[in-house]
């Protein structure tokens, strides 16, 4: 049995980042970049007003107050998109609107509601600093910043940044091709009747739905039966079309366990058995030459196994910085009694309260209840112990992403 550390560590030192590949932006949300990505302008592209209201000279107003408001003449009328060739000199200004290109000359937007709009002329209300309410050129990004690294993540901010940029395509890594594979004689697929002892698939879905959580593409594969034969066909042609293979169920010591059996003899074994709870059986091997992980069938020791294992495993296929889990720190709020020689991950929920970061683990911890891996949002890492966990005591949390 091997620790979780060296299990992942295997993991990623054996996979290798996938080619990269040319997306547009819209196809980009949650894709790695391959390369670094710098601004090709200044944001904003030139200075322009973050207020409705009048384009004016700081210098001007230092007087204006309520009783006694200074007047401005009115040039031109700014609406965004607009740019005026007026250049104001003293006691001048322009009508503008939020958005729109600052007149050459003025310094600062007083808004609308400190003033009073007459025929062609303004009263101010208020006296204004220079740069009060204008967005510079290059305040926010200038051309050149680096936006992006190698190994980042695409979020929704940054299709927003790159579509400002006029960055139409980027470079990313493929989306990582993951095959679930189902093993087991007693398991059914939806809309199937059950016969007695039978059960469903939901290994598949769920697994299917952490793939896609994880930015890679699930490969559907039918169900393995328990038998050699079955187990064979489903691996090879998961093989072809996958960058890596999950199967789930049947990496135990039973008679019918034939994942180990079939990579040992026919594929080749990287290592099978992780001192981590749930999830002991946990295989890693090649079948034709494809990375596979062997998930343990329990749909919460696949959940878990999936989130400390198989996520590194598409992050390092992602090419994805830091391959590494991003561990934080919550104070229990139930005594929890440790497993006495594996590392255990409770399901739980973290939340604030009294400025404190709280986590109650799920009251249900047997590796075959499915409730409890929902309406949680974290995993509790419970290291071995004799000794009770008491409340109040910080551990480590790992939280889910959506
Ligand atoms: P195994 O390791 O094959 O003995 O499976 C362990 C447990 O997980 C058994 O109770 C199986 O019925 C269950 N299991 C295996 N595969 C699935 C699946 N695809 N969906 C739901 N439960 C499963
Ligand atoms: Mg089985």
């Amino acid at each position: 049995m091997i620790s979780i550390e060296e299990a992942q560590h295997q993991i990623i030192n054996t996979l290798e980042p996938l080619d990269e590949q040319t997306v547009n932006i819209s196809a980009a949300l949650h894709r790695v970049c391959t390369e670094n990505i710098y601004a090709r302008e200044n944001s904003p592209l030139f200075d322009n007003s973050a207020m409705d209201g009048y384009a004016l000279k700081a210098e001007d107003t230092l007087n204006a107050n309520q009783t006694n408001p200074i007047t401005l003449e009115v040039l031109d009328k700014i609406p965004a998109g607009s740019p005026t060739t007026h250049r104001l000199t003293n006691n001048q200004s322009c009508r503008i609107f939020t958005g729109a290109p600052m007149p050459q000359g003025a310094d600062a937007v007083i808004m609308q509601e400190n003033t009073e709009a007459k025929e062609k002329s303004v009263e101010i209300y208020r006296p204004m600093r220079s740069k009060e309410n204008v967005r510079f050129a290059g305040e926010d990004i200038c051309a050149q910043d680096l936006l992006y690294q190698k190994g980042d993540i695409l979020d929704a901010g940054a299709i927003g940044l790159l579509a400002a940029q006029g960055i139409a395509q980027v470079k990313v890594s493929q989306r990582p091709k993951i095959a679930v594979v189902p093993t087991g004689d007693e398991i059914v697929e939806l809309g199937q009747n059950l016969q007695p002892g039978q059960i469903r698939n939901s290994n598949a879905y769920m697994l299917a739905a952490q793939v896609e959580q994880a930015g890679a593409q699930n490969v559907k594969s039918p169900i393995a039966y328990d038998t050699l034969e079955a187990l064979r066909h489903a691996l090879t042609q998961s093989a072809k079309n996958a960058d890596l293979i999950i199967t789930c169920g049947g990496v135990s010591v039973g008679e019918f366990d034939l994942v180990r059996k079939i990579i040992e003899e026919e594929g080749s074994l990287n290592f099978w058995r992780v001192a981590v709870k749930p999830g002991k059986p946990l295989l890693f091997g090649h079948f034709n030459n494809t990375p596979l992980i062997g998930l343990p069938g329990n749909p919460v020791s696949a959940f878990v196994c999936f989130e400390l294992f198989v996520r590194l495993a598409i992050k390092k296929l992602q090419g994805a910085k830091p391959t590494k889990h991003d561990f934080e720190m919550a104070i229990l709020n139930k005594n929890v009694k440790p497993n006495k020689k594996r590392t255990e991950f409770l399901r739980g929920k973290c939340f604030s309260k009294d400025k404190s970061r709280l986590v109650e683990p799920h009251s249900k911890r047997g590796s075959g209840h499915l409730s409890s891996i929902t309406h949680i949002n974290t995993l509790i890492e419970i290291p071995p112990g004799e000794k009770e966990i008491q409340a109040g005591t910080y551990v480590k949390i790992l939280s889910l992403k959506n």
